[in-house]
């Protein structure tokens, strides 16, 4: 869908304006009594319902007029006019229209270039759906246009439709089934993201086991889709300025290995690969907007699978960082792979700081449930900052500690370490202590999105988030980078 921006109202098949409570409707110009008065009538009937929609028929610049509910003004959230702006979209969708027409508040609800970038996130993603594999699609409207009264708001649609861009790549990609979609393919979707400052480099197994990275090799190892780590370097500051690293978790398909999972939502585990195409969707906006910063994306990808080749309870294995771990459950994984890349990551690049995604635990689904991720950090200038993006983005994270006690969870009589923690105690903060553990003192922050990366059955309904993958993150990160 292209995005069109005006200062004035042209014809149209669906004129959208945003109403709260009786408050006066702005943005639909000279009405005709008899349509003013369907217009205040269609507003009464919905009331102060958040996401309602009136549908009148008439006016002289529309074939239709919606009004989209915001709610209650005292109820306002930052994801209330993205969020109505997605039932919004999907309404034209439904109405089989090719063009609509959304008014862009002017003030009163918050500053118009923030509405204007939420109301192109909320259409787009809401747009979005995973049918690459279904013969009959469903209709997309070619084009929406915004009417902008002002015009500093402008830069920030282009802005949010790239990031929006973002978000949907990291869904289309999680989506993809795992007989579709092994480390070797994730590789060549990387390789495929385009601009002069980006880089991809990918190591394949025989070099990995040269180098040292126990962790990826002994976890791909059971499956005859050879494990990948994949490296995307993107340039667009000053060379002194140290990277922000960002490692993205991407095991295609989670068995559980040896340790094998039961049957139950086993098909869910595709989605193990989350946190990698989070990382993809981020470094495609950063090109895509040109940012002036220097960005590396490191995404250790592998399938967990039984086999003969299969890394075993019992095993010790060494990292990268020449720890060794004594593997006590073969589904605990993913702190493996990730182990290797953070201390890959801090090594090479002596980055500023290391933020990395990952559908780490069930235990975070236990603690904070499927809408708010999980953080644990070393620093709390990072934490801070991402928790602020976070209240800015609506992509919800809480801070878990991270304090001695914990890191001695993770004690093994036999090696450095071992890969659980103790019982069920504290599950997400014992896999945080592990990966602590891989590296040095460079800022970090460690974001479980095991609840929020596709839609569970406790999920919050948001017209945005349709069935699967979220994209979590990538608004999130982009915030961060920008703020
Ligand atoms: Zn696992």
């Amino acid at each position: 869908m292209r995005i069109i921006t005006t200062t004035a109202t042209r014809n149209t098949q669906l004129l959208c304006v945003f109403v709260q409570g009786a408050e006066k409707i702005s943005g639909l110009g000279k009405l005709d009594a008899g349509t003013a008065a369907a217009v205040r009538q269609a507003r009464d009937d919905m009331g102060s319902c958040l996401g309602a929609v009136g549908i009148v028929h008439g006016g002289r610049q529309a074939r239709r007029i919606l009004l989209a509910g915001l709610g209650k003004k005292s109820e306002m959230t930052g994801d209330t006019v993205r969020f109505v702006s997605g039932v919004v979209a999907k309404k034209a969708a439904e109405l089989n229209l090719q063009e609509f027409t959304v008014v862009v508040p002017l003030g009163g609800v918050q500053d118009p270039a923030v509405s204007a970038s939420q109301i192109v996130e909320g259409a787009k993603m809401s747009l979005y759906k995973f049918e690459r594999f279904k013969k009959e699609k469903k209709n997309i409207p070619d084009v929406m246009t915004l009417v902008i009264k002002s015009k500093s708001a402008i830069p920030a649609v282009k802005t949010a439709e790239v990031i929006s861009d973002g978000a949907i790549f990291a869904k289309e990609v999680a989506n993809m089934p795992p007989n579709e979609c092994a480390p070797a393919t994730l590789a060549e979707i990387a390789k495929k993201i385009k601009n002069p400052r980006l880089k991809c480099r990918v190591i394949g197994r025989d070099e990995l086991k040269r180098r040292g990275f126990g962790g990826i090799t002994a976890v791909g190892g059971g499956s005859r889709n050879d494990p990948k780590l994949i490296i995307l370097e993107y340039f667009g500051g000053a060379k002194s300025q140290r990277p922000t690293v960002l490692v993205g978790k991407a095991v295609t398909f989670d068995t559980g290995g040896i340790s094998i999972k039961p049957r139950e939502r086993m098909e869910e585990m595709k989605f193990d690969k989350c946190g990698g195409c989070t990382v993809l969707g981020i470094i495609k906006a950063v090109a895509g907007l040109n940012l002036k910063t220097n960005i590396v994306g490191i995404i250790p990808s592998v399938e967990n699978m039984p086999g003969g080749g299969a890394y075993r309870p019992g095993d010790i294995i060494r990292l990268y960082s020449g720890k060794t771990a004594e593997i006590l459950n073969t589904d605990a994984e993913g702190r493996l792979i990730l182990a290797d890349a953070l201390a890959y990551g801090e090594e090479r690049y002596s980055p500023k700081a290391i933020i990395d995604f990952a559908t780490l635990t069930g235990a975070c689904i236990v603690a904070l449930g499927t809408n708010v991720a999980g953080m644990v950090s070393n620093d709390d200038r990072l934490a801070a900052r991402i928790s602020e993006s976070s209240a800015r983005t609506t992509e919800e994270v809480w801070r878990l500690p991270l304090n001695e006690d914990y890191m001695g969870m993770i004690k093994s009589d036999v090696a450095d370490m071992k890969n659980m923690g103790i019982g069920a105690a504290a599950g997400t903060i014992s896999a945080a202590a592990f990966l602590r553990n891989a590296m040095r003192d460079t800022p970090w922050a460690h974001i479980d999105i095991a609840g929020v990366a596709w839609t569970q059955a406790s999920t919050k309904k948001k017209p945005y988030n349709p069935k699967g993958a979220t994209g979590f993150g990538v608004r999130l990160i982009l915030d961060y980078l920008q703020s």
